[in-house]
């Protein structure tokens, strides 16, 4: 319980809290940038759609020589009630496997794009399946000790989002909030990270557009008891805690109203991770008053606090072993950005938060060591400006990680260095509106 003696501060306050921090009026005028100017056209056209990213995924297949498996989990926007028809599926949800669940074997997880408009993650998580798959000494090094999967874009209807036909992609998921097709009460309230009216915010965050598809956060949707399900719950009950602002909130696990949420949790179930690594993009920050760098990358090895399950009063925990291998996971990655890329090295923590909805929390709870990437910038405050260094702050750590746990030196790594990565501090509120104020 020692490490969650510090105040824990919700993200949305944190982040009201880093806006409304004063006075770094030098970082704010003269960020390192370059960053998207008001109006410029976003370009997106280096970033894979869905039907490129699944052409590339079976080629690799192809020509990985029988290294490399790849799979669907699930579908997106799968109906709570189940698959009515075939064209009932939405878009495949892939795993690509290294390795098989192999408890002999140290095994590592990724996930990417849970929010559809986070691209890199998903550009650089092709280039590490690239070399997985090509072999060579050092790689099968690796997977001889070492199981990876990954899940590519996880949030695929997100992704392919179009607004005014063009294409636009978002944070949420696309699905409506149906209560009586899951037997409860009609007007029973959604889940409290439903986007019921399906908006984002603008390219150069200017304005909201409203794009008219609902859909969830998928990434608050899942929950420490990976086996909750709603339609096995008692309905009332569910019912009640939906319709009370104290519960319905994000002190609690989500619902696992989503495909999505419910695949990956089955993929990690199968899977039982001892290593999960989920890659986000957030917003802009300088290192320091000091140091005005661009901080490429914020990472974090704690996201959720002990937790009691509201329905089932079962208690959930990180271990201090589990605790200590992501605090190696994250200092190693650190490292690795530090040394011979000192461009790269502007790393930060994440704020503290408690999340128990998120993937990385209510797996956490469940005994894997986990590390938070966050890139900076969205496709629509970025483009994809600086994609390729982007990129490189995903693929240099996590290699890093694959080596370190095939050959056991991750435990030689002393998590005082995560403790010591500077804290997420000196936000931009928004680049492209820096000299407005
Ligand atoms: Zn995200």
């Amino acid at each position: 319980m020692k490490k969650f003696s510090k105040v824990v501060i919700p993200t949305a306050m944190a982040l009201s809290m880093a806006l409304s921090t004063p006075a770094f009026a030098d970082s704010q005028s003269k960020p390192n940038g370059p960053y998207i100017e008001n109006e410029q056209n976003i370009s997106l056209s280096s970033y894979m759609s869905n039907e490129q990213l699944t052409n590339t995924l079976k080629k690799l297949e192809a020509s990985s020589k029988g290294k490399m498996k790849l799979e669907i989990a699930g579908y997106s926007n799968h109906t709570l009630d189940g698959y009515k028809t075939e064209v009932d599926k939405g878009d495949p949800l892939y795993v690509v496997k290294f390795g098989d669940a192999d408890p002999n074997k140290k095994r590592i997880l990724i996930t990417t794009q849970i929010h559809g408009n986070e691209q890199i993650g998903t550009e650089a998580a092709i280039d590490i399946i690239q070399k997985l798959s090509s072999g060579g000494k050092e790689v099968s090094d690796i997977l001889d000790k070492v199981s990876i999967w990954v899940m590519p874009r996880i949030n695929p209807e997100g992704s392919d989002n179009q607004y005014q036909g063009t294409w636009y992609p978002t944070r949420y998921t696309h699905q409506t909030w149906l209560p009586e097709n899951i037997q409860l009460p009609a007007g029973t309230l959604a889940p409290w990270y439903y986007n019921a009216d399906g908006s984002e915010r603008a390219q150069n965050n200017n304005g909201r557009v409203v794009y008219g598809i609902p859909g969830y956060d998928q990434n608050r949707d899942y929950n420490p008891n990976l086996d909750f399900r709603i339609e096995n719950e008692d309905k009332s009950e569910v019912a009640s805690f939906l319709n009370s602002r104290t519960t319905n909130n994000s002190n609690y696990g989500g619902f696992f109203v989503t495909a999505e949420a419910r695949t990956v949790s089955g993929v990690f179930k199968e899977f039982n991770p001892d290593v999960y690594v989920d890659v986000h993009h957030r917003g802009f920050n300088t290192l320091s008053d000091e140091d005005n760098r661009s901080v490429p990358v914020q990472v974090a090895a704690v996201v959720a606090d002990p937790y009691t399950d509201p329905f089932t009063g079962k208690q959930y925990e990180v271990d201090e072993d589990v605790l200590k291998l992501g605090k190696q996971v994250n200092a190693l990655s650190s490292l690795a950005l530090q040394r011979g890329f000192s461009h790269y090295g502007a790393v930060q923590k994440y704020p503290d938060v408690n999340l128990p909805g998120t993937a990385l929390g209510a797996f956490a709870l469940n005994d894997t060591a986990i590390m938070l990437i966050e890139i900076k910038g969205q496709s629509q405050t970025l483009g994809q400006k600086q994609a390729g260094m982007l990129k490189e702050t995903v693929k240099v750590p996590l290699y890093e990680v694959f080596k370190g746990l095939a050959d056991g030196s991750i435990n030689e790594v002393d998590p005082e260095i995560y403790n010591a990565i500077p804290e997420s501090t000196n936000r931009i509120e928004d680049p492209t509106t820096r000299d407005n104020e």
